[in-house]
């Protein structure tokens, strides 16, 4: 068991309340580590040494700004293994998925910002008075808050450090306490790669704690948010009177649309992966999935019988295709919603209970589950379980499943499977989602935008948005004598 510390002014330390926080591997219900619960007199030690360190990191060279998040990539993947059993260890999660997606797509993300900020700087263009001409500056902000949830630990945290440090901000940190070993060790990283002292700063605690301490912080000007719609409103409320800017990428309760003229066995592969990855606990999991009513009975068949073969195990096995949920609290919850299914008029098709693994019964495994619904507008449809849990229900025209789809608060992701490309296209343009795929699932470019519409958030992350959202555009105009 580790007792782990902040990362503050290129040091490790511990918080100065001395108090520490229990943290649970979910796959056993051991302690895995022990984190810093950190306060407000924490946060404001990481601010004064971000704000100390801005001056000279807003005025490095691009070149060295790049070179050094290149440097932080290639040492996350020489300890790519160590990284991936952390991120397993902490969230429970299968290690090939750590191994293959999660710390991949965090080294990904620190190499593609490396590049992106080379390329991402100032527009300029004659004006329309006489003998002038226009140009916009893209300045780092100041000092900068990330916070990022559990599910996808450092794939998430690095999708904002990277962008933020990329654009010459100063930034403040703090990972979920739920999961935080890998943010951990990547401030191991930042030494080692010779970033800066004050650069990145990394604070461990509650959210309530330490997330609260940044949002109200008067001068941490923007704030990165990642996590529940609830704590996202939260947020907002608490900086609107420091009018300060926000990212919030928040919940999703994604449709998965399915017509009969698709590609039957692709979409069913797929499905099951839509549903069920990282058990679940994906943003852009498709929990709502809807079929045309010709193939729902076959589909209904084939998907249960698919489901049924995924297994539930030690997420350090690479026979199991889902491990442990993060938490006890959580795994409750999602029993809480299962166990509605009875009186929302719902049947539950498959799954539905507690899974004890041989040797790990404290763990918080849950059978991967399919519910049948009677409406779109029950609770099962409405709130996210973030969990592995889908439910289905046939529709009868496009109409109908589009209005379906676009009934609920959330408004992340969309999929949809058709071999009509007019059909493909009128609903990309109509769903209320700020991701829509057709035919795929999961297929990311990070150089595109990422986000949701309604409640699911506001902004884009990704590509040149993130650059833009961690930068503040001044235009200048001169004028000039012939
Ligand atoms: P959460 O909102 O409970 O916590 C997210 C982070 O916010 C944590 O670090 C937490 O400590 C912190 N926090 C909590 N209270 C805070 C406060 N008052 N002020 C500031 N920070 C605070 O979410 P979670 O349970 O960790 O994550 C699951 C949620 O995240 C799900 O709703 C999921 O859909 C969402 N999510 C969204 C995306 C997306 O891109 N839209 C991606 C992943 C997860």
């Amino acid at each position: 068991m580790q007792q782990l510390q902040n990362y503050i002014n290129g040091k490790f330390v511990s918080p100065l309340s001395s108090e520490w926080i229990d943290n649970y591997n979910p796959s056993n219900g051991e302690i895995y580590s022990k984190i810093p619960k950190s306060k407000q007199e924490d946060v404001e030690l990481a601010f004064e040494a971000a704000k100390k360190a801005f001056p000279e990191w807003s005025n490095t060279t691009l070149e060295k700004r790049s070179q050094l998040l290149l440097k932080i990539a290639n040492l996350l993947q020489q300890k790519l293994v160590e990284f991936a059993q952390a991120e397993s260890k902490d969230n429970g999660k299968p290690l090939s998925l750590a191994l293959n997606i999660d710390i991949p797509r965090a080294i990904s993300n620190f190499e593609f910002y490396a590049h992106a900020l080379t390329q991402f700087g100032s527009e300029a263009h004659e004006s329309v008075g006489k003998n002038t001409i226009n140009f916009t500056l893209r300045k780092p902000i100041g000092v900068v808050g990330c916070i990022s949830p559990w599910n996808l630990p450092l794939y998430l945290f690095s999708w904002k450090i990277a962008p933020a440090l990329a654009a010459g901000n100063c930034v403040v940190a703090k990972p979920s306490e739920i999961t935080p070993m890998t943010a951990y060790l990547l401030s191991e990283i930042c030494i080692e790669a010779g970033l800066p002292k004050g650069v990145l700063n990394i604070v461990h605690g509650l959210g309530n704690e330490v997330g609260q301490a940044m949002v109200e912080h008067p001068q941490i000007k923007a704030i990165s948010f990642t996590g529940g719609t609830k704590t996202g409103e939260h947020i907002a409320r608490t900086a609107a009177p420091m009018f300060k800017k926000l990212s919030l990428e928040l919940g999703g309760k994604n449709p998965n649309l399915i017509f009969a003229d698709c590609d039957y066995d692709k979409m069913l592969q797929t499905t099951v992966k839509s549903s069920f990855a990282n058990q679940g606990q994906i943003c852009l999991c498709g929990s709502r999935i809807f079929v045309e009513e010709s193939i729902y009975e076959k589909f209904k068949n084939d998907f249960i019988a698919e489901t049924k073969k995924l297994k539930v195990g030690v997420p350090s096995e690479a026979s199991s295709d889902l491990g442990a949920v993060v938490s006890e609290a959580h795994m409750q919850k999602i029993l809480g919603y299962i166990n509605q299914a009875e009186k929302q008029d719902a049947k539950i098709l498959t799954g539905g209970k507690r899974v004890e693994v041989k040797d790990y019964e404290n763990g918080y495994y849950l059978e991967p589950t399919i519910i049948e619904v009677q409406s779109n507008r029950c609770q099962l449809n409405q709130e996210e379980i973030f969990g592995p849990v889908v439910t289905i229900l046939p529709f009868k025209t496009e109409e109908q499943a589009l209005e379906m789809a676009n009934d609920v608060r959330y408004g992340l992701s969309a999929t949809v499977w058709t071999s009509n490309l007019d059909r493909a296209m009128r609903l990309s343009n109509t769903l209320e989602a700020g991701i829509i795929w057709v035919n795929t699932w999961l297929n990311r470019d990070l150089r595109t935008p990422f986000g949701g519409t309604k409640d699911s958030g506001v902004g884009r992350e990704g590509g040149f948005e993130a650059l833009r959202f961690f930068t503040e555009p001044k235009n200048v105009c001169i004028q000039y004598k012939n």
